[in-house]
């Protein structure tokens, strides 16, 4: 299999055979984000995607589920993806799932019947950083689009038949304004229903603006006291039917999962254990290591 640069894959798609069909991220512009910084975005040459198609037709014949890589492959026109969709096809006849990340502006490029006929093809449960559902984190964020944006691009994937998994960040408004962005995130969420909610707290590696912006002071991060807050309120306002709540990102005070509804009263109690467990560092700041993890808890 060719694989060109860094590539990511969600946790959950551990499992997935991993099938790059770009470079980088065609917007590599995100405040926070240091994947693909030094990767000028391309698209991998159709002959080299299905010469890996072949490959893993010989060494995972019984592939389920595929991941595209890299960093927003849902970029591609529909036209493409529907070329790689049938192509996998051909050759893995087991695949039911077609799965990669995806932005908001990726979704709008596509018309109504592009994103039907994607379904049909096996395009689903696309991972979407929609990070917060407030206007001005989003703008501190520089994610190219806003919280209307976001839920009208959703809804459009939903009314196709298209799930999907959302990260958000908690702290993206910054120390100020935890509260109005798990308000605002809690609004999105509960509009939008997604299958999965993928959740982190704000970190940033050397290399992107809002590292520079925390080192500076202006940005200013979340309390520990405030990212329990804030995610305890997110948790009380969530109004959702069936999502899977995936917690386990190592920037997160509490690493957390569950199924929503089910499992929120145990949820919340987790949060109000961990502030007792923290009582004498909750007015102090996250240190961090790699991939954000916290090691002064
Ligand atoms: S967070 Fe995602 S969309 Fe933003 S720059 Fe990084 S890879 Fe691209």
């Amino acid at each position: 299999m060719n694989y060109t640069g860094p590539v990511y894959r969600p946790p959950f798609e551990a499992d997935s055979l991993l099938l790059q069909v770009t470079v980088g991220c065609s917007h590599n512009q995100c405040a926070f984000c240091t994947m693909y910084r030094a990767v000028p975005f391309s698209v991998c040459p159709m002959e080299q995607v299905e010469a890996d198609i072949e490959e893993a037709a010989r060494r995972w014949p019984n592939a389920k589920r595929v991941f595209l890589e890299n960093g927003d492959p849902f970029v591609l026109s529909a036209e493409r993806l529907v070329r790689i969709a049938e192509a996998i096809h051909a050759k893995l006849p087991r695949v039911e799932t077609i799965a990669m990340y995806a932005s908001i502006p990726n979704i709008r490029s596509k018309t109504d019947a592009e994103l039907r006929h994607l379904r049909a093809l096996g395009v689903n449960e696309l991972n979407i950083g929609v990070e917060s559902g407030l206007d001005s984190a989003l703008k501190l964020m520089n994610k190219g689009h806003t919280a209307r944006e976001s839920i009208d691009e959703l809804l459009r994937l939903k009314a196709a038949g298209m799930d999907f998994g959302l990260n958000i960040i908690f702290g993206a408004a910054g120390s100020d304004h935890w509260r109005e962005n798990a308000e605002a995130t809690a609004a999105l969420l509960n509009t939008a229903q997604p299958y999965l909610i993928f959740t982190g707290t704000v970190h940033a590696d050397p290399g992107c603006p809002l590292y520079e912006d925390m080192r500076s002071g202006a940005f200013v991060e979340n309390t520990f006291g405030e990212y329990l807050d804030e995610e305890e309120l997110l948790l009380e306002l969530l109004d959702l039917e069936n999502t899977y709540y995936f917690g386990l990102h190592p920037s997160n005070v509490l690493p957390m999962r569950g199924m929503l509804p089910r499992d929120k009263e145990e949820m919340l109690k987790a949060v109000q254990d961990m502030r007792k467990r923290m009582k004498d560092n909750l007015d102090k700041r996250p240190v961090r290591v790699g991939e954000g993890a916290i090691i002064n808890r």
